[in-house]
């Protein structure tokens, strides 16, 4: 069990504790709302930072390395199950890039 798997764990556990909690108490609008919709932006977040740190981009045009940030990495377009849609500073554009993913072991902070 390494981090970046507690990483990856709590993020899932915190968005769907946080979807159930905003759920529950729905209708009354009240801080324990609050607090399941803070849960959810706060997994969304960690989701996103995994991601960043556990892939890494291939632009298909110019094969140049990229790395994605948290947003990014939640939002880009996924155009097939190994490429997704990200802008490439070097093409300066929205290219198609591959996904690689990192050895997380070798990784560090
Ligand atoms: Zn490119």
């Amino acid at each position: 069990m390494n981090r970046y798997r507690i990483m990856f764990g709590s993020s899932i556990v915190l968005i769907f504790a946080g979807i159930l909690l905003a759920a529950f108490c729905f209708p009354k609008i009240g801080l324990l709302f609050f607090a399941g919709v803070l849960f959810t932006v706060a997994g969304l977040y960690l989701l996103g930072r995994w991601i960043s740190k556990a892939y890494t981009y291939i632009c298909m045009d110019c094969y140049l390395r990229i790395d994605v940030g948290a947003l990014e990495g939640l939002f880009a377009v996924p155009v097939d199950k190994a490429y997704r849609r990200l802008y490439c500073p070097k093409c300066r554009r929205k290219t198609v890039c591959k996904a690689r993913r990192i050895s997380l072991r070798v990784h560090v902070f």
